[in-house]
């Protein structure tokens, strides 16, 4: 099984797969966040874009590689959802090289013609301190140097 990036503990294609294959739409703002997410850990730009908000999206979203950038984990605080609008806090970590980063952002999403859409964020990122003997944030119980920071 192979473990859905967004950190649900739910199988990649039981959780947001489904959603970035168009066999299912997100019902919440945090589904489709959780999505975007995986979107981002596996460079589907196709998705980002589809699921962006079209007056906001920029034009070109070239996103990092794999090797340049690696998602390791998405922390999900607070979710709230009116009809047609939606926020959602969380923080994610990456790893760029030897450095890792926490990003934290406040994402606010549109619901139009049914559809989520993510709108717009307040984010700030920020270098996170870690050292190489100690467990790795993507949760698999190595050591980090053993790990994502190879
Ligand atoms: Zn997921
Ligand atoms: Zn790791």
């Amino acid at each position: 099984m192979y473990a859905c990036p967004c950190g649900s503990q739910q199988s990649f294609s039981a959780c947001c797969e489904r959603f970035i294959n168009a066999e299912q739409i997100p019902k919440t703002p945090e589904q489709l966040m959780r999505s975007r997410y995986s979107a981002f850990a596996t460079q589907n730009e196709a998705y980002l874009r589809k699921t962006w908000y079209p007056s906001t999206r920029p034009d070109d979203l070239s996103l990092p590689t794999d090797q340049e950038q690696r998602w390791l984990r998405l922390v999900v605080h607070e979710s709230q959802q009116q009809t047609n609008q939606g926020r959602v806090r969380f923080t994610a970590y990456s790893v760029q090289g030897k450095k890792a980063f926490i990003l934290s952002e406040d994402s606010l999403f549109l619901r139009e013609d049914g559809l989520w859409l993510y709108h717009s964020g307040t984010c700030q990122v920020e270098e996170y301190p870690i050292s190489r003997n100690q467990a790795c944030l993507c949760g698999s119980k190595l050591k980090f140097k053993r790990c994502c920071l190879a």
